[in-house]
């Protein structure tokens, strides 16, 4: 077991512990360029709450007095060295795991985190991706469509469903008690969204990032990139909302894809994490998502029935 970079990871939870208002950690000196998930490490967030890492991959673990509840094994792995970790330093029995998403990268390893009495939950969508892929992920033993509330320990986790941002069944958790919000692949602060938007609905994500900024929260928990706060998830709403508007506007001007990456000014973003290495991809990655649907088919040349 390693902890990676404590020098990183000890500012970022000093600028979190210097309170709202604050800039979001910025990601950009962070060697991320593509995922790695060799390294573990464990940081407490709140009183309760504390994120586990392998590599560049998180997830969040809450513990009470009745138990602990995970969110995303990671990987066999991680998930082993994590239930090491949650047995040797708090003694506690895992009551939930928590599926953020049907994404492989995110939810391998489970069995690893199982055992009498654990309760494995996610939204049915991933479930049905889960089941018709034959994937071979720790199957839910809860489903839900819209909503769901986990309580233990005096505390209460919120799940929400809102509509497709990226992968199947992606959900937004809020720790109530501990006033964090936690999301994975669909938000990221402090860095730019990776590389062409693999796997991303443009205008989904951006419905489900403004309905993630209507829930209370004042600490943001990312799967990927940096530990941030409400700001910083507004700076990455209106940095999609660039990105879409000045790629849609590119696009409707008549403009090839790679006069649209020289027009594109995404300049007040430049302090973002990734943003020299990806800044060209992410243009590509939205040319890519609104010529393949949300542009294309408000085309009234386009025949709807395909
Ligand atoms: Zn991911």
């Amino acid at each position: 077991m390693s902890h990676a970079r404590p020098t990183r990871l000890l500012l970022t939870l000093g600028l979190l512990v210097a309170g709202p208002g604050i800039a979001p950690p910025a990601a950009a000196s962070e060697p991320m360029e593509e995922p790695e998930k060799d390294v573990f490490a464990l940081i407490r967030v709140t009183d309760a709450l504390w994120r586990y890492s392998a590599g560049t991959y998180h997830g969040v673990l809450l513990v009470t007095d009745e138990g602990v509840v995970v969110t995303d094994p990671l990987s066999a792995e991680a998930a082993t060295w994590l239930r090491k970790e949650i047995r040797r330093r708090f003694r506690q029995p895992i009551r939930y795991v928590l599926y953020s998403h049907s994404h492989p990268d995110h939810a391998y390893g489970g069995q690893a985190l199982d055992g009498p009495g654990v309760v494995f939950v996610a939204h049915a969508l991933a479930e049905r991706a889960w089941v018709r892929t034959r994937a071979q992920v720790r199957m839910p033993d809860l489903t839900f469509a819209d909503r769901l509330t986990v309580h233990l320990g005096g505390h209460d986790v919120e799940l929400r469903y809102h509509g497709p941002d990226n992968g199947r069944g992606s959900v937004s958790m809020r720790f109530v008690q501990e006033d964090v919000l936690h999301v994975v692949d669909w938000i990221v602060v402090g860095r730019l969204p990776y590389r062409t938007l693999p796997g991303y609905d443009l205008h989904g994500t951006m419905d489900a990032t403004e309905q993630a900024l209507a829930l209370p929260f004042s600490v943001f928990v990312g799967g990927h990139a940096g530990i941030g706060d409400r700001d910083g998830v507004r700076r990455y709403m209106r940095y999609l909302q660039a990105l879409h508007d000045q790629v849609l506007n590119g696009i409707l001007a008549g403009h090839d894809l790679p006069t649209i990456q020289r027009e594109v000014d995404l300049s007040e973003f430049a302090d973002l994490g990734m943003y020299d290495a990806w800044r060209d991809e992410n243009i590509a990655g939205a040319w890519r998502l609104l010529m393949d649907g949300d542009y294309l088919d408000m085309r009234p040349e386009v025949p709807q029935e395909r």
